[in-house]
This record gives structure tokens, sequence and C-alpha cells, in this order.
């Protein structure tokens, strides 16, 4: 375990008093210019980079009203301040997300405004400086892009939009974060988040095909490349390998196999995470964007399914079709995208797949909403689906459901404390301080109701949820995704 302070888990919330500078020393590495460069950015700090900063924000003010709207509209009524699980985890009073969003404020009033311009001082506009700069490089590496101040805020100001504004901002001046932008250079290189080759994604597929046959007996299939099939299913690429996301590929495997409906993963589009989102770049967000609809032309499937992952829903329900459509050569029977979740609900509403719900006997679980698809998504086509499709396909699988205090789910969840590009080991302080509130509710529930664990939709929650449980004293794995539920449970006959 790593050399800082695990927040304590107190009975209930509480607003911790502010230690100010708690969090300064803490930021991500910077990316290195070989990292740079393939997405398009400078390798090192350019000359003249205050000019460069400045003209990046004007820029994007015009370019997103909203960011314009949110630098003039927050009254500094304080309603946000205890809402963002950094700022509850740390008590670095720059966690609030009103003085998060005042690191860029104070930079636009001073260019932006003729107050800013006029009188700095009186109306808090800071020069762009290098100090500046690096402020801003620790704390907007300090948000998860999580949008849960927004939900409380009365003029619902995103910090995650000023977040991701910021970033790119960075990006452009050549200040980049290592961990995001190595990883969208992988997806370029190699088509997936973790740099696998496509050889190497198609033996973990055969492996995978093998053990499964070994545990059921049934020859359930696990298809790379296989043209004409009838979905292109777009998996985090964590659902390959790591635990317990691979349980998650299983369970769709499984689905599929009892749907009789024929799928393929493709080693072009090999990822369904677009990190894109992460740095606020839609040049990015594009490319990532493009391989799948190549991959779903070139292999003449008719649908396109995207697995457990928050942001890569986010990405595709809210920006696939403008990045890359028309996506008029598919099937015009099925939305596009779908979730994978929405594919099993409705094959559940419809009696097609069934389960032995005893099979989960041993677990009593509780669900955490991931942030992206709870605040920034929808699941299915009635309002709130996104919260009850995953609680449906939860109860049609198991026997013990317990719900988390109701100011820590739904719209209202904690983010699991390493959405957004926080999700590297260099900022371990501020992921298990963030994870502080979620891992609070968890107890709650642990404690009075006996739940044993915790399973969610989104491959960086799970991925996040393996590192930091133990910190607090349970136990790593608890933690599971929806689809480890459905494949436990579910009735499968031979199709072959
Ligand atoms: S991490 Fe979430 S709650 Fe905190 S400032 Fe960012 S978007 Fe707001
Ligand atoms: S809740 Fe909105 S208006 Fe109030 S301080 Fe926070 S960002 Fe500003």
């Amino acid at each position: 375990m790593a050399n800082f302070e695990t927040p304590e888990l107190t009975k209930w919330p509480v607003v911790p008093k502010i230690k100010p500078g708690a969090m300064s020393h803490l930021a991500p590495y910077v990316a290195k210019p070989e990292i740079q460069q393939p997405l398009g950015y400078p390798g090192e700090l350019v000359d003249n980079w205050e000019r460069v900063a400045i003209d990046k924000l004007g820029e994007l003010k015009g370019k997103y009203r909203s960011l314009q709207v949110f630098m003039d509209a927050c009254v500094g009524c304080g309603a946000c301040t205890d809402k963002c699980h950094y700022f509850l985890g740390s008590a670095d009073p720059k966690n609030m997300p009103v003085a998060r969003q005042d690191l860029m404020r104070s930079v636009y009033r001073r260019y932006y405004t003729l107050a800013g311009r006029w009188f700095p001082k009186l109306v808090g506009a800071r020069d762009m400086t290098k100090e500046v700069l690096d402020e801003w490089y620790s704390y907007f590496f300090q948000c998860s892009e999580c949008r849960r101040c927004a939900v409380y805020c009365p003029f619902g100001i995103d910090t995650a939009e000023i977040t991701m504004a910021a970033r790119e901002i960075m990006d452009t001046v050549g200040r980049g974060q290592k961990y995001s932008n190595e990883v969208i250079g992988k997806v370029y290189k190699f088509g997936n988040n973790l740099g696998l080759p496509g050889r190497a994604v198609a033996d973990t597929l055969e492996s995978l095909e093998e053990d499964v046959e070994e545990e059921t007996g049934l020859k359930i299939r696990f298809p790379v490349d296989e043209k004409g099939a009838e979905v292109l299913l777009v998996v985090p690429s964590a659902d390959f390998f790591a635990e317990p996301h691979v349980d998650g590929l299983v369970g769709y495997a499984k689905v599929l196999h009892q749907a009789g409906i024929s799928w393929t993963v493709s080693t072009h589009a090999s990822e369904g995470g677009n990190f894109g989102l992460f740095i606020g770049s839609y040049e990015n967000m594009q490319r990532v964007s493009i391989r799948i609809r190549e991959a779903a032309l070139d292999l003449g499937v008719r649908r396109i399914v995207f697995g457990e992952c928050g942001h890569a829903w986010r990405v595709a329900y809210s920006f696939l079709n403008t990045l890359a459509g028309p996506f008029d050569f598919l099937d015009p029977d099925y939305p596009v995208p779908q979730h994978i979740c929405e594919v099993t609900y409705d094959l559940i509403k419809r009696g097609v797949v069934k389960f032995d719900k005893s099979k989960n006997d041993h677990m009593v679980v509780t669900f955490h909403d991931s942030c992206n698809p709870a605040r920034a998504a929808r699941l299915g086509d009635m309002p709130g689906g996104q919260f009850t499709i995953p609680r449906e396909i939860i109860k049609a699988t198991c026997n013990h459901f317990v719900e988390m205090a109701p100011d820590t789910v739904r719209d209202a969840t904690y983010c699991c404390g390493a959405g957004g590009g926080i999700l590297t080991d260099e900022l371990m302080d501020v992921r298990v301080k963030g994870a502080m509130p979620r891992m609070q509710a968890l107890k709650q529930v642990v404690d009075i109701d006996g739940v044993t664990h915790m399973v969610s939709i989104c491959a960086i929650c799970k991925s996040q949820f393996s590192k930091v449980l133990p910190y607090f004293n349970f136990n790593a794995r608890m933690n599971l995704g929806v689809h480890q539920l459905v494949s436990n449970a579910i009735v499968l006959e031979n199709r072959v």
C-alpha cells in the first residue's frame, strides 16, 4: 500500500473541515513528445504558450456555447461545494467544483471580460502564468468528469465540460497527460487501449471458448473478425482478460448464444473505450469512433452492440452517430448503437433467456450506478432506463438485491473515483480519497443488510474497485459486472 492516508469511513457522510493545499502536490505524469505527436499535439510547451492557451480558450468558448455560459453563470451560491467525491475524500478546497471551475474562470475573466481587463484584482481575474498552468494540471486531473456537481447546481453548470476544455487547452500548448494520451495512441496503433495485437485478442478468445466449454459442456463461441455476423460486439479491452471484467464477457457470449444471435469481435476495433472524451478532443474522439464504423462495414454486420463500459456508452449513445455516422447500412429495426444490457433486458422480457436465480444465492448484491450511464446517457427508450434496466437484469438473475442510500445512487451516484483519465497508479492517492463516499455507502449496506457483492456496468469502475476496495478493508473480489450474474444464472441449451 502506498504512502498516503486512506480517509476514515464515518457512519454518516460528514462534510470535512477544509485543508488548503492538501492535494496540490499531486499531478499525473506528463506525456513525452512521442506520446503527444500521434494525437496531433506539440511534444513540449510551445513558444508563446500563454497566448496560445488564451486564444484556445477563446476558440472553445465560441465553439461550445455551454462553456461561455458556464464561465458567466455561476453566482457562487455554494450548492456544489460538498458534492464532489474528491473534495469529500481529500478536504482540499480546490477540489470543490466551484473552485475547480474558478481555475479557468479567473483566466477567462482576465482576458475576456471588461472588468477583468481593467480591474483584475477586484473580480478575481488572473494572468495565464506557469503557476496557473501547473495548478490546472494538478486539479483538472483530480476531476473524473462525473457530472455529479451539475445535478446540484441550480444553473446546471457542468464542471466536467470545463475540465475537458482545460485539458484540451493544455494539450494544445504541449502539456498532455501521459496516461490518457498513451492509451489513445495505442488505439491508433493496435485497435485497443491495452495495445493488444489482433493475434493476442484472437488467442485470448480462443482459450476463453475452451474454458467455457469445459465449464458448461457447450460450444459457446467467441468469434473474431467473422464476416457476416449479425452483431459487432464492441467491448472495453479489459473484458478480454482482466478480472472481473472477463466474466462479464462470458455472460454476453452466453446471452447471444442462447438467443441464437451470431456475433463477432473485430481486431480493427477491439475497444469500446474512447479516451478522446476524457481529454475533451472532438478530433481524437472521432478518430477513435471511426474504427467502429470501418469494422462494421468491413464485416458486414447488421447491428452494433457495446459491452459494459460507462464512458464508452456515453460516447456511443451521445456522439457515435455524429462522429461516425450515418449508420444507414445497419438494420433499421435496432437502435444504433445498442448496449448489451438493452439486448439482455429485451430477451428477458420476451422469455428468450431464462435464469436459475438460485445460482446467485450465495450473494447479497448491491448496484453501483456508474457516472456516465447515470448522468450522461440512457438505456432503453424510457426515461430513467439507465437506472431501471440494470436493476431489472439483477433482479431477474439474483434473489437478494439491496439498494445503497438514495443520495448515493441513480443520478446522485458517487463516482468510483477513477473515471475521466484518473485510473493511473501515480494518482492512487486521489483515487482512494475519491472512492471514499462510495465506500461509505457500501459499508452501510454491508453492515446493515449483509451485502456481499457490488455490481456495476463499467470497466473503469471494476478496475478501480479491484484496487481500492482493500484500502477500506473490503475484499477486492466483491466487485463484479451485471453480466457476471447473468453468466452464473443463465439456463443454456446446445445450439450447435
Ligand atoms: S469530479 Fe465530478 S463532482 Fe467533482 S468537480 Fe469533477 S464533475 Fe464535478
Ligand atoms: S452550484 Fe452552480 S452556481 Fe452555485 S457555486 Fe456551484 S457552480 Fe456556482
